[in-house]
């Protein structure tokens, strides 16, 4: 009996649901067209290869799973990608993949190995499972002053891992700004050049998990001996570890262990060791033994190296204009700013456009967080437009008639005042002024509002647009 494919290909879609965000659902699956199921081979249709890759690369085991649900393990699936969207008289022109994960059971073992990973026994070294993310490499890590230290170190240690007195390495920093990414590197770079050491990674909340079961099932010196196989141990997040006693005991215990045997120990931290609250004294100052290094946030000359190398690598080029915009309006972090770049490659690639200006103002405009939006460049300056009955150009342009110089003055000093945007980038919103002028505005009004009263209210009135107050 024929299985009508768009009722299998919507069971798979409730599964699939219940594993990702609803935002990844909807960019990803909603524009995937169910082609045909024949000799249990399910193929769907999908925009284009990127469209493609990005499937297999983050959604591989939501798909696997929900195959084997709805067709069982023998089942398999097939990508048609179109590469020419055709017109009525020509059908689109499509070419077929099969996915690169014929072996289903493959991650299965590795989900129950992720249950159980102290139960290895017969395993030597080279068959563990390191945790480690092939992507986060040292070469995919683009350096700058934010984290110069912080790589070198990484570099030392990798090169030469329980040999330097960078031992333990403790790598912290905001979130997003790239920790994670590093200590990957060092053990990638590890394994890279020393295959036989077992390098391992695990994230604080895995550890303090495993332990927790280990407590339950009478297992904590199965669980110890495991950790102390490791050769070098990188253990993510360790702010999780606050006031976690028990855990931090045994945490102290494998770490005296495995620093005495001259393994390597990698760290990270939201915060410096000093402001880790809940940390008992003595391991607190095991993590200063070694080296400490902060990430910061990237300067605009980083941000711009990182959005290149990240469109490099997927073989997009962009004009720089685009590149800047980009830059100078997503200050946050790290992964906010690849998530604009993913956004707009998927934006792209669905619409078949070019990532232009337009585009990327748009894409900008449709992820930032409700908050944020509130408080973008362009609803600051189009407020101030409104009060004074400005044009935006004039607002931006460069006359210097005294009722345009007033309310560019304003318009700066509240983006000064309402978002993180530094001085440069301010300046790159007004025609590419430099940072003194900014400066200058910024004080001229505050000055003004203290002598003047009528400039006080104004700009008061301005602020209570945005539910905020003047300090
Ligand atoms: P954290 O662990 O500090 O929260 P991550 O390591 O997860 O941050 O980094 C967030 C994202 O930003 C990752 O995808 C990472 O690859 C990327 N990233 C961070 N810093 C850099 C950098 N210097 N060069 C390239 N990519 C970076
Ligand atoms: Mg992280």
């Amino acid at each position: 009996m024929q299985i009508a494919v768009t009722e299998l290909w919507n069971k798979c879609l409730n599964i699939i649901r219940d594993d990702i965000s609803e935002q990844s659902f909807t960019t990803w699956f909603s524009p995937i067209v169910p082609l045909k199921f024949q000799n249990n081979t399910l193929t769907i249709q999908v925009p284009s290869q990127f469209f493609y890759e990005w499937l297999e690369e983050n959604f591989v085991s939501s798909l696997r799973k929900a195959i084997d649900h709805t067709i069982g393990r023998q089942g398999m699936l097939e990508y048609s990608i179109i590469v020419d969207k055709g017109d009525r008289k020509n059908p689109p022109l499509s070419f077929n993949l099969p996915t690169t994960n014929q072996n289903p059971s493959k991650d299965f073992i590795n989900q129950q190995a992720a249950k159980s990973p102290f139960q290895f026994k017969n395993l030597d070294s080279l068959e563990l499972d390191s945790y480690l993310i092939p992507k986060y490499t040292f070469d995919k890590f683009i350096e700058g002053d934010c984290n110069r230290l912080g790589r070198a170190a990484g570099m030392a240690v990798a090169n030469k891992p329980g040999l330097t007195s960078f031992n333990p390495l403790m790598i912290y920093g905001g979130v997003g700004l790239g920790k994670t990414h590093l200590i990957q590197a060092i053990g990638n770079e590890i394994k890279q050049q020393f295959p036989d050491k077992f390098v391992l990674y695990v994230s604080t909340e895995k550890f303090t998990n495993q332990f927790v079961n280990a407590i339950r099932n009478n297992s904590i010196e199965a669980f110890t001996n495991f950790y102390l196989q490791v050769d070098v141990l990188i253990i993510d997040d360790v702010q999780f570890l606050s006031g976690k006693e028990k855990t931090q005991e045994t945490f102290f215990n494998i770490f005296n262990h495995l620093h005495q045997s001259g393994k390597q120990i990698i760290l990270s931290s939201d915060r410096a060791p000093r402001d880790l609250a809940g940390m008992e004294d003595r391991l607190l100052s095991r993590f200063k033994w070694g080296l400490t290094a902060d990430l910061q946030q990237p300067d605009f000359e980083t941000r711009i190296a990182i959005i290149q190398k990240k469109l490099q690598d997927d073989g997009i080029q962009i004009d720089f204009e685009v590149l800047e915009y980009l830059a100078h309006s997503i200050q946050t972090n790290v992964r906010e700013l690849e998530g604009v770049i993913i956004s707009l490659m998927a934006q792209a690639s669905l619409t078949r456009k070019e990532i232009d200006l337009d585009l990327a103002k748009a894409t900008l405009k449709s992820i930032v967080n409700e908050q944020e939006k509130e408080l973008s460049v362009e609803n600051i300056l189009e407020a101030v437009t409104h009060h004074f009955s400005v044009d935006l150009s004039t607002l931006q342009g460069k006359c210097r008639k005294k009722e345009n110089v007033f309310p560019r003055q304003v318009a700066m000093y509240m983006l000064k005042e309402l978002t993180n945007l530094p001085l440069k980038s301010i300046g790159y919103h007004f025609g590419g002024r430099d940072h003194s002028t900014v400066i200058h505005a910024v004080q001229s009004i505050s000055e003004a509002m203290e002598t003047d009263k009528t400039v006080e209210k104004t700009v008061k009135k301005l602020f209570n647009r945005f539910n905020l107050n003047t300090h």
